[in-house]
């Protein structure tokens, strides 16, 4: 018998199922590759990268990069393997013993609850509403009444794809003082960021992602932006050189041609709001609303719908196990044929599932 450590075969793994489906709509990602101008500059880029040095002066060049954008200091931005690193840290930072407790919603990403529990944090789980709304008020007080060390919001939040006002954030910023993460995953198709409450707030931290709306899933960089002093934390829990220098400098030419990719945003909202629109038409079909490049729809048959789908290289994305989200579907929004073809294959369930 191999000896692990205490908790770790109790550990919940992430449950999404990965395969590669003809039609690919699981996990949020871009259904398009980089636009030609930016790939054909990232590859020059990397065929000149010094793969022999340590990627000190990758990571400072794009977190310069990155603050300049928000007028912050560079020392208020850290670069993490995805938003997900970030976010572990920022669990790690805050836990450490079951008497730290982390508030974050349900239902919203999965992963917060593995990250807590890595963590070895205690979980505190805010329902959301009936309609997955999220009561700021009585945040507040679960929060407060718990006596959270760190407090964590979706904005907007995966995998119910509504948003919260900026004013709402603020609120909730100002009612509680222990760290307040924001994930901004899906920002971008939202325009809505309360990046600018850092400077008011030094408890907020934001995270954000080039893996959705810049599509760079793939080489795994995400960001923080927060006061320094809690960078300056945070950025202890980081093993020395946990960037590479390839997604860096990768990551570096995207946020330099970020305005390459507004077309592609406008058209993937233009599309969210396209197949909300027609899957609301269905019979018994109910659709959440959205701000982001997914769509959360309800159907009493779809786990039904959703092995139909299978059968036809669809991969749409299913919650098992998660009450809260029975009968739920997310969709993300690829390329408009795309959304054609899994609509139409939606369409044609219901219609002979409600014959
Ligand atoms: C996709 C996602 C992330 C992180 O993605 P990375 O690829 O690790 O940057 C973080 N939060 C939410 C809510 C997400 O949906």
């Amino acid at each position: 018998m191999l000896k692990y450590r205490k908790d770790l075969s109790a550990m919940p793994s992430y449950d999404g199922v990965e395969r590669d489906y003809a039609i690919k709509v699981n996990a949020n990602e871009c259904n398009f590759n980089l636009p030609p101008l930016v790939e054909e500059r990232v590859l020059s880029r990397l065929s000149r990268l010094a793969f022999n040095r340590y990627p000190n002066e990758q990571y400072d060049d794009l977190r310069e990069q990155i603050a300049r954008n928000f007028s912050v200091d560079i020392e208020q931005i850290l670069i993490g393997s995805g938003s997900s690193e970030i976010i572990e840290k920022v669990f790690y930072a805050f836990g450490g013993s079951a008497r730290h407790r982390i508030v974050f919603p349900q239902p919203s990403f999965s992963m917060y609850k593995i990250y807590a529990k890595a963590a070895e944090a205690q979980t505190v789980v805010f329902e959301l509403d009936e309609n997955f709304d999220l009561d700021v008020d009585r945040y507040i007080r679960t929060v407060r009444d718990s006596e959270a060390h760190l407090a964590v919001v979706c904005n907007p939040n995966n995998p119910t794809g509504n948003g919260l006002t900026v004013d709402q954030i603020e609120e909730i910023a100002k009612n509680i003082d222990c760290a307040f993460l924001l994930d901004e995953a899906y920002v971008e198709f939202y325009g809505h960021s309360a990046v600018n409450l850092v400077r008011k707030y030094p408890h907020l931290i934001v995270a954000r992602t080039f893996s959705k709306a810049y599509g760079l899933a793939g080489a795994r960089v995400g960001y923080m932006i927060a006061n320094r002093d809690v960078t300056r934390m945070i950025e202890k829990t980081f093993m020395p050189y946990h960037m590479n220098s390839l997604s860096l400098a990768t990551a570096d030419i995207v946020y330099q041609m970020r305005d390459e990719f507004v077309p592609r945003i406008q058209m993937m909202i233009a599309e969210r709001k396209r197949m909300s629109e027609q899957l609301k038409t269905l019979d018994g079909v109910n659709v959440y609303s959205s701000e982001t490049n997914f769509v959360l729809m309800k159907y009493a048959r779809a786990d039904e719908l959703a092995r139909k789908l299978e059968e036809q290289d669809i991969g749409v994305r299913f919650f098992v196990g998660n009450p809260r989200l029975e009968n739920c579907l997310r969709i993300s929004m690829g390329r408009r044929e795309e959304n054609d073809v899994w609509f139409s294959a939606i369409k044609k369930f219901v219609g002979e599932a409600e014959a």
